[in-house]
């Protein structure tokens, strides 16, 4: 230890996780993360696969242990398992993951483990199809249920789950859903909604249910033990006496966890963002494309970059959204 290189910001936080946008196209339209009539980026502004990778060996080559693959939905870009195959191979990365939203596993799930993804989450706020359609706009249940069996079937150490809790939408499938992670051996994260982007689709303060909320409808039926346990992440974990499967809340607004933030974010643009609630970013398509053979201005530039880390978000549902992008640009 010690001789590492590292990347700390102005309030002594390591950044050691960096999580990574590769599109902000998605098959899905979930109402609480992007508008129906979304607008994408143009293609000919996304970094490469070969710039995302680039940039990522800079990060790793600076610290970073953990890099997670998101989106919109990571596995519609076109050749994203080269990628995963080119991280999977970075001997310093401890750790490569994944968010998705399922639809796509059956084709891919076995091609990410051979790739070296060991643990991924797979987001499903309902197991009702009507409900499903409804919060995800276009989608079909079963074929996020075929891409969670297709994950458990290639044999990932871990697959957990993420729910989106909204009151009146779902909020009432709190226990089926874990219900079905603990049939199947999975874990499950509940997700408090983050005001990112316009929505129209819903009054975001109206809709907001807590975590605790959750945890006192869960422990109607199940007890609930805390644990110390921390993934590195803003999660805080219970398990059950009589299961492997464990119950993650992510908790914006209700626990505040930028203390002890760890992450950054590249968008599929090439924007570093340093707080998910914040727009401090740095422009690392710039440098990279400015300097397409020299590792050193982008080593610099992410170096630098970490000044720009704020103290914490300030998320607010009551108030207008003062973050204009929407979720799928940055990837939860
Ligand atoms: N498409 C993939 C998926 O859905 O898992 C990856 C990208 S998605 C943006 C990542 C995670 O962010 C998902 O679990 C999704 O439910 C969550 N998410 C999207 N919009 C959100 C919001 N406004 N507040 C909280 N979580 C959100
Ligand atoms: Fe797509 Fe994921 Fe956003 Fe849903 S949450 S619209 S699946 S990017």
């Amino acid at each position: 230890m010690g001789l590492q290189p590292e990347l700390v910001d102005r309030f002594g936080r390591s950044v050691n996780y960096l999580r990574i946008s590769v599109t902000d196209r998605c098959d899905l339209r979930c109402v609480y993360c992007m508008a129906e009539d979304v607008k994408f980026v143009p293609r000919s502004q996304l970094l490469t696969l070969e710039e995302i990778e680039r940039i990522a060996r800079a990060f790793v080559e600076l610290g970073v242990r953990k890099i997670r693959i998101t989106g919109g939905e990571p596995l519609t870009r076109s050749n994203v398992t080269h990628l995963f195959r080119a991280l999977g191979a970075m001997p310093s990365l401890r750790e490569l993951t994944l968010t998705t939203n399922g639809t796509q596993l059956p084709r891919y799930a076995r091609e990410l483990r051979e790739a070296g993804v060991r643990r991924i989450n797979i987001s499903i706020d309902s197991l009702d199809p009507q409900r499903f359609r409804a919060i995800t706009r276009t989608g079909k249940l079963q074929r996020t249920l075929d891409g969670i069996e297709a994950a458990i079937d290639a044999g990932f150490d871990r697959i957990k789950l993420n729910a989106v809790v909204l009151k009146n939408r779902n909020h009432d499938e709190v226990v089926d859903l874990v219900r079905f992670a603990r049939r199947r051996g999975l874990d499950i994260s509940f997700i408090e909604e983050m005001p990112l982007g316009v929505v129209v689709e819903h009054d975001r303060a109206e809709a907001f249910y807590a975590s605790d909320e959750i945890l006192r409808d869960l422990r109607r039926h199940y007890q609930l033990l805390p644990t110390t346990e921390n993934s590195g992440g803003p999660a805080r974990y219970y398990r059950f006496p009589d299961s492997e499967t464990r119950v993650g809340f992510i908790s914006p607004h209700s626990h505040n966890f930028c203390e002890q933030c760890n992450r950054v974010r590249l968008t599929a643009e090439g924007r570093l963002l340093l707080c998910l609630g914040q727009e401090h970013s740095a422009d690392l398509r710039r440098v990279v494309r400015a300097h397409p053979t020299d590792p050193e201005p982008l080593r610099q530039a992410i170096i630098e970059a970490m000044q720009l880390k704020p103290k914490g978000h300030e998320f607010d549902l009551r108030a207008e959204p003062v973050i204009f992008r929407h979720m799928n640009t940055t990837g939860g």
